[in-house]
């Protein structure tokens, strides 16, 4: 027995001598330049197993401009569906390909160029988080002999790859094996694993294209793709990491996994996810936003007014992107895993006439809690150079310039339908019925129209009377440019003046 624990502890701070270098032409670490405390543990790590001849080369960070390239490039698959399971709506934890994960396929790309254009035959690649087992050197002599690559007859000018790690749940614990060997099993092993240069060369022409993450393209898309490829995974594996699974010391620096404090702040704040609805409806403030959730929800969809529901949301603040939203759960939510954004199917521009909505908007402007509503228009339109207040003599100009310039903010976002709230509804169920989000349409579409919802909206709790003001009370107060506007938007979306 302590003849074992001897073997056991000389082993482990002893490992047998390999000459590295004559096994391997290079051996990459693939290293962020701000991840010292990684680089100080590779340096230990190789150290202790007797590896000299190594080279660290720069990874790629998340806000790279190469990162930006590859996302604005189109050769990214973006959702929907997930990149995982192909759904749109899917508990993956994470169903969109991020820059941090780009990030990381940019690093391996950069080391397999540099493989061919250095010609180096056969190289070990390894992340930064890597942890040897004990019986690394073991199993290295053992498969990467001469006898061995014959036992398993491996031709080394066909593309060949040898996954070596893998997260480990127990890697801490220093079992003596005897033997070692090759499988053909497929494992994630981005931590640690060697390919000839055919092999480079076969991931370098065949990563033009990003449908999923990198270790699932080197070990298993690849692999599918190519037969010719050799492939083998050394058991028992001989190199763990440590920052998903088992003994965790490193934050992940793809998908923080909240292993401490710090760790748990850096996940909420990772997205990660978006989560699929099928319709937002986009207005100008009292035009009809309720009353389009309400109509929705009657048709059987889930449309919250200035809430998520199930199927959308009705918003006329998500008309444009912001951090920070005056009302409502409405832009991102933040989950403990992550950020989640929103895909949205299809986009509803939601109107009222003109002459029936400017009273309305006119009360919206002056008397939104803090003067929020008025705030927040005026800020995503600066080329109108509004007032800090909409108290004053030109009341009416203010409320149709607003009204034309973010419908215009909408209609740049080009709608796939149009819904004027006074004559449309026969038609919006129709479209829903074709876009196969609704299954019939036997509703009582009278009663529907006639319904009111939020007419008469209260600001604070009191209901201030809606301005009386005539076609020409509203018309005649307009500068020319402005009613000339005015016309053109009737003309365009069908209401008369
Ligand atoms: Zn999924």
């Amino acid at each position: 027995m302590f003849h074992n624990i001897f073997t056991k502890i000389h082993a482990y701070f002893y490992p047998k001598q390999v000459d590295f270098s004559a096994i391997f032409d290079h051996i990459y670490v693939i290293n962020l330049k701000r991840c010292l405390d990684r680089k100080t543990h590779t340096l230990r790590e190789f150290a202790r197993v007797g590896i000299k001849a190594y080279e660290f080369i720069e990874a790629v960070d998340k806000d790279d401009p190469e990162v930006e390239q590859w996302m604005q490039s189109g050769n990214v698959t973006s959702f929907p569906p997930c990149f995982r399971c192909g759904q749109n709506r899917c508990h993956c934890a994470n169903n969109i390909l991020i820059s941090q994960q780009i990030g990381n396929w940019c690093s391996f790309i950069k080391v397999w160029k540099d493989m061919l254009d250095k010609n180096y035959d056969f190289c070990l690649i390894c992340e930064d988080d890597l942890k040897f087992t004990h019986h690394f050197n073991e199993s290295i002599q053992t498969l990467f002999s001469l006898e061995s690559f014959e036992k398993y007859k491996i031709n080394k000018h066909q593309p060949l790859l040898i996954r070596l790690g893998k997260g480990l749940e127990k890697a801490h614990k220093k079992k003596i094996f005897k033997k070692h060997y090759f499988t053909q099993d497929k494992t994630m092993s981005n931590p640690c694993f060697a390919i000839n240069r055919a092999m480079a060369k076969l991931l370098l022409e065949n990563a033009y294209k990003i449908n999923h993450t990198s270790d699932v393209y080197i070990h298993e898309q690849i692999i599918q793709q190519h037969p010719e490829i050799q492939h083998f995974t050394a058991m028992p594996i001989p190199v763990s990491e440590l920052s998903s699974c088992g003994k965790i010391k490193f934050y992940s620096e793809i998908r923080p996994k909240g292993i401490d404090v710090e760790d748990k702040i850096r996940q909420k704040n990772t997205l990660i996810r978006k989560e699929y609805k099928e319709i937002r409806c986009l207005s100008h403030p009292r035009c009809g936003s309720g009353y389009i959730s309400f109509f929705l929800k009657q048709m059987g969809l889930d449309v919250g007014h200035e809430n998520m529901g199930a199927n959308g949301i009705s918003s006329w603040m998500l008309t444009v992107k912001d951090t920070d939203y005056p009302w409502g759960d409405i832009g991102e939510s933040k989950t403990a895993g992550g950020i989640h954004h929103y895909y949205f199917a299809h986009t509803i521009q939601v109107l009222r006439h003109p002459l029936s909505a400017i009273p309305s908007i006119i009360l919206e402007n002056q008397y939104s809690k803090d003067n929020a509503s008025y705030l927040f228009r005026r800020k995503h339109l600066p080329h109108l150079t509004l007032p800090e207040n909409a108290f004053g003599n030109n009341m009416i100009e203010l409320a149709v310039k607003m009204y034309l310039a973010w419908n215009a903010l909408i209609n740049d976002q080009h709608p796939d339908f149009v819904f004027r709230i006074e004559y449309d509804q026969e038609k919006l169920a129709q479209f829903l019925l074709e876009r196969q989000l609704i299954q019939d349409t036997l509703k009582d579409f009278n009663a529907l129209r006639e319904t009111k919802i939020n007419t008469e909206k209260h600001y604070l709790g009191i209901k201030y009377e809606k301005p009386k003001l005539s076609k020409n009370d509203i018309l005649n107060t307009l500068p020319t440019k402005t009613l000339q506007q005015l016309h053109q938007f009737c003309q365009q979306y069908g209401y008369v003046l």
